[in-house]
């Protein structure tokens, strides 16, 4: 079985922008998006933990749960399919062909659509055993490769930002700004830092998604601050965050997509400008990856 930590570190680079400077913040992008073609982003590091389990307890495939863009499943499919696991979906909603769900069926991923209802019950108790029955032995991963082990797996990123700052001329930093869908990835940040510096969230779901009490529940309540960014909810999409994500391409040759990332950097942005950060502050931005699911609309 091949070792998980073969893949090459996300590089942490300059990133210039007129409104940062404005506003005298210095900031440094780790690119989470650039350590494989196939297992992007911060799913890697979610997954990490999930899948030293499964060989542990020599799981021969692992079983996720996801929507047809998403991230988590995508890297599922390609890890498994790296690693030497077989894989299994369990879709949201009814068949669809996407630009991801073709890729998860050419990664070998078996698929399986539950509808919206019953997609829905996936939280409920015995909602894994009619799965593990038809998969004996197989690693089931909460959605997203949430929980314990996937923050545990984000401390990584931590380490891997520290280990590349003097390359880029900082003895130090104040803090970090990421895309926060539930959470997990922010928490294994906290874990990291353990209150030496602040991490701030830039929610891309509704407050109400319960994502506050999630990273409480991981971590406690303090070594981050959580902001909205959704602009509206979850997957919504506006004019002026796609005309953001094309002058910021243009301009920094930074790639964004929709969903997160992009609303994570305009969150900054008007943080950035109302002030919530000391002139010379230096920040380090997440890129969490995600850019696969953007072929959809982008
Ligand atoms: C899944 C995802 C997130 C959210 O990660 P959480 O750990 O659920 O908060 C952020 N950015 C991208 C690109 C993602 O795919």
């Amino acid at each position: 079985m091949a070792d998980f930590d073969c893949l090459p570190i996300a590089p942490l680079q300059p990133l210039p922008i007129p409104w940062l400077d404005h506003a005298r913040i210095q900031a440094a992008v780790l690119r989470l998006d650039l350590i494989d073609p196939l297992i992007s982003g911060n799913k890697w590091f979610k997954l990490r933990d999930h899948l030293i389990q499964a060989k542990n307890a020599q799981a021969p495939g692992l079983i996720g749960l996801g929507g047809n863009h998403s991230n988590h499943l995508h890297a599922l499919a390609a890890a498994g399919k790296r690693f030497g696991f077989a894989t299994a979906g369990l879709l949201r909603g009814h068949p669809q062909d996407t630009p991801t769900v073709r890729d998860l069926q050419a990664l070998g991923m078996h698929l399986h659509w539950l509808g919206y209802g019953g997609y829905r019950a996936r939280n409920e108790p015995g909602f894994w055993a009619p799965w593990q029955a038809r998969y004996p032995g197989w690693q089931c991963i909460p959605e997203g490769g949430g929980g314990l082990a996937g923050a545990q797996g984000c401390r990584l990123i931590v380490e891997q930002a520290q280990a590349q700052l003097g390359a880029l001329g900082w003895d130090d930093y104040d803090g970090w700004w990421l895309a926060a869908g539930t959470g997990t990835t922010l928490a294994g940040l906290v874990l990291a830092e353990a209150g030496r510096r602040q991490v701030h969230g830039a929610l891309a779901v509704p407050a109400d998604h319960g994502v506050a009490q999630t990273v409480a529940g991981l971590v406690g309540e303090s070594g981050y601050q959580l902001h909205d960014a959704c602009r509206g909810g979850f997957a919504r999409i506006d004019p002026e965050l796609l005309a953001f994500i094309e002058r910021t391409e243009r301009d920094s040759g930074l790639p964004l997509e929709a969903l997160y990332t992009g609303k994570a950097l305009l969150a900054l942005r008007e943080h950035a400008e109302a002030g919530l950060f000391a002139p010379g502050s230096r920040l380090i931005f997440v890129h969490t990856g995600g850019l696969q699911g953007r072929r959809g609309y982008l």
